[in-house]
């Protein structure tokens, strides 16, 4: 992907927000940056509207992406991570909805059983209701045919919604920014 033009080269040294895994974002880096890190598969990009994460060779165009996510990376340490409020803080984080059919769900299950390796940590907890849980059993989501209805939310969700927030919000003003410039 040789940049051949002026105007290409320009629109690479945008700037995209990068976060680490547990979507804390750390800094703003360029596209061209960006663009190394994922052939180099440092990084994934990552969707803003879906959260889903894709790599380098999934992304349809070099110029869509806003934000990539470095699994590799950890900005703020585990210990800090901890929610304290132990299952209460998964049930409160996942609004008491089960994460299998949406109906209200006041139990907890390990999305990887711990049967099978799976950790009591807030990214491998969702809220889910009884009767989802006991027909999950002791398998995966895709052991079960039963997939998550969104991804997990990160642990430190409140500063992840903050951050959707402040991402939309970077993107209205990009957009207003890019509509100055085109209006003569
Ligand atoms: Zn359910």
């Amino acid at each position: 992907m040789e940049p051949s033009t002026k105007v290409k080269k320009k629109t690479l040294g945008d700037l995209i927000i990068a976060v680490d895994r547990n979507f804390f974002p750390m800094m703003e880096v360029s596209r061209r940056h960006a663009l190394k890190a994922l052939v180099t598969e440092r990084a994934e990009v990552l969707c803003l509207k879906t959260w889903n994460r894709k790599a380098w060779y999934e992304i349809e165009d070099v110029h869509e992406f806003s934000c990539i996510l470095y699994p590799g990376v950890q900005a703020v340490k585990d210990t800090k991570l901890k929610m304290g409020k132990g299952f209460r803080g998964i049930l409160e984080r996942d609004e008491h909805t089960c994460q299998y059919c949406n109906k209200r769900g006041n139990t907890v299950d390990h999305v990887v059983p711990r049967a099978q390796g799976g950790t009591s940590s807030p990214t491998n907890l969702v809220a889910a209701c009884l009767a989802c849980n006991q027909k999950k059993g002791n398998r995966t989501p895709e052991q079960a045919s039963m997939p998550l209805l969104r991804p997990i939310r990160a642990a430190r969700w409140r500063l992840f919604e903050k951050f959707t927030h402040l991402t939309v919000t970077y993107h209205e003003k990009r957009e207003a920014e890019y509509a100055k410039i085109q209006t003569p």
